[in-house]
């Protein structure tokens, strides 16, 4: 059988693949946490986004609550819920059947944990539901200002931005998901790529910390004094420290 996300071949009664069904339990797990700060967005007058909510004072009366992330929040609970209800085997229109109470985040958490995540019938169509969810979340708790420019789509070349804590985006163009840290790595690598691009230790220091990569200044003076990085008179090359830094295991593994 293949994986109905990732279509990659997977063990006979499965319809996910391990990797897929590992993200979509992680999805609804993100989903769950995601659901306090959502509720606190609701308040208009709250600065929205984030986890550290500002108040703020609008020019025009503001409506008392965000309706966009009213109706979020009930689609999210439907969702979930129908999601829960498929998972045990009840008939998702004959939710009058089902007698649970839990809130909208232990449903979400039952669900990431069901046995029946990976086979039953329709894994691969609530995946791509949740993720849809899960991206408009995002999107009101990471409003696009908060969000910068990682780096372009592995698929269509799409500039993409995200969130500090966003571990996968998905690209609003080819809906590609990649993982945060490759784009970012990847983008690196093509300044590193062009050895004609050179910095002071503090500029590369700063340039790696953008993309997640931790160098100080001093570790990359130091290299030179070690006769490990030349210096040129323009400064240091970026492609030889990120040589030194990912060293030749993990550039492999990089795309
Ligand atoms: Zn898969
Ligand atoms: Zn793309």
């Amino acid at each position: 059988m293949n994986c109905q996300n990732c279509r990659t071949m997977t063990e006979e009664g499965c319809s996910l693949c391990e990797t897929c069904e590992m993200r979509f339990a992680g999805t609804l797990l993100r989903l769950a946490r995601d659901v306090t700060p959502l509720h606190d967005s609701l308040d208009a007058t709250l600065h929205p986004g984030g986890h550290s909510p500002v108040r703020i004072q609008t020019a025009t009366p503001p409506t008392p609550i965000r309706l966009d992330v009213l109706d979020l929040i009930d689609m999210l609970d439907a969702t979930a819920r129908e999601l829960w209800r498929c998972l045990d085997g009840i008939d998702a229109l004959d939710w009058r059947k089902d007698k649970r109470n839990e809130d909208l985040k232990a449903t979400l958490i039952a669900c990431a944990g069901h046995p029946r995540l990976a086979t039953f019938t329709d894994a691969g169509l609530y995946m791509h539901v949740i993720n849809d969810l899960a991206r408009k979340v995002d999107t009101v708790l990471d409003p696009p200002e908060q969000r910068r420019e990682i780096g372009t789509c592995e698929l269509c070349e799409t500039m993409l931005t995200a969130g500090a804590a966003d571990q996968w985006v998905t690209c609003p163009v080819c809906g590609r998901e990649q993982r945060a840290q490759t784009v970012k790595l990847r983008r690196l690598k093509t300044l590193c790529w062009d050895d004609s691009e050179r910095g002071s230790a503090a500029d590369i220091s700063k340039a790696f910390a953008v993309s997640g990569l931790k160098v100080s200044r001093k570790t990359i003076t130091t290299w030179e004094q070690r006769g490990k990085l030349p210096r040129h008179a323009d400064g240091y090359a970026y492609c030889d420290v990120y040589r030194l830094l990912i060293g030749p295991d993990l550039t492999k593994s990089v795309r």
